[in-house]
């Protein structure tokens, strides 16, 4: 099965997939391709595989992106190599990305669980990402400009979990994943 989890940046999609991870330790994590830079504790080939522009495009070319988006000045994009294998050996992946990756997931592997992450409040987003310290102003603004349009696309989204307190909205992505897993599915609103 293949898991999309997508919502706005310092909503916590990357605090919630860490807790998924370790109380769903079968799934695994598509690790994705990006031309930003690393930040500071961040590995090359664990939290992304940081490419130079041209080896983006090269990879690009190349048709080597499953799906890849422009977003606040940078390439991200996810590698066949890291779903096709995993999907063909039966094994369950989750893939962290922007709207118009989820989009592209959603025409090309539409059986595809897709999971949008929305925050309690707009105005949490700006302090989560302030209170992260791992962006630039510059970057923040950028990042909540487009905020608002994928705020926007919630509806287009099977489940919707709301970050507010966070273990609950743990629980919940748990929930909504082993339902899936299972053949089990719960209910699509909270
Ligand atoms: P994203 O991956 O969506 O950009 P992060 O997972 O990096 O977001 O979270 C952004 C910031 O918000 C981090 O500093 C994180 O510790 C914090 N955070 C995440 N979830 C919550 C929550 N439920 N309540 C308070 N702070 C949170
Ligand atoms: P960040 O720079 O904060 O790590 O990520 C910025 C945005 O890019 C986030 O919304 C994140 O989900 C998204 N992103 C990360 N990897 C990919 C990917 O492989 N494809 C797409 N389309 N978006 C990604």
């Amino acid at each position: 099965m293949v898991f999309v989890i997508t919502g706005p940046s310092g909503v916590g999609k990357g605090t919630l997939i860490r807790a998924l991870l370790q109380q769903v330790p079968e799934l695994e994590l598509s690790v994705s391709a990006t031309t930003r830079h690393a930040r500071p504790g961040e590995t090359q080939g664990v939290h992304y595989h940081f490419l130079a522009d041209e080896e983006f495009q090269r990879r690009f070319d190349a048709g080597e992106f499953v799906e890849s988006a422009g977003y606040s000045g940078r390439r991200y994009g996810t590698l066949r190599s890291e779903l096709e294998d995993r999907v063909q050996a039966g094994r369950s992946v989750v893939l962290e990305i922007e709207l118009q990756g989820a989009r592209q997931v959603r025409e090309t592997v539409p059986d595809a669980v897709q999971i949008f992450i929305a925050p309690p409040t707009p105005d949490t987003l700006r302090l989560r990402l302030v209170g992260r310290g791992t962006d630039s102003s510059d970057d923040i603004e950028r990042r909540l400009g487009v905020a608002e349009s994928e705020l926007a696309a919630r509806d287009e989204f099977a489940y919707v979990v709301v970050n507010d307190r966070l273990e609950e909205a743990v629980a919940r992505l748990v929930e909504i994943v082993r339902g899936e897993m299972t053949g089990r599915p719960v209910p699509s609103t909270e």
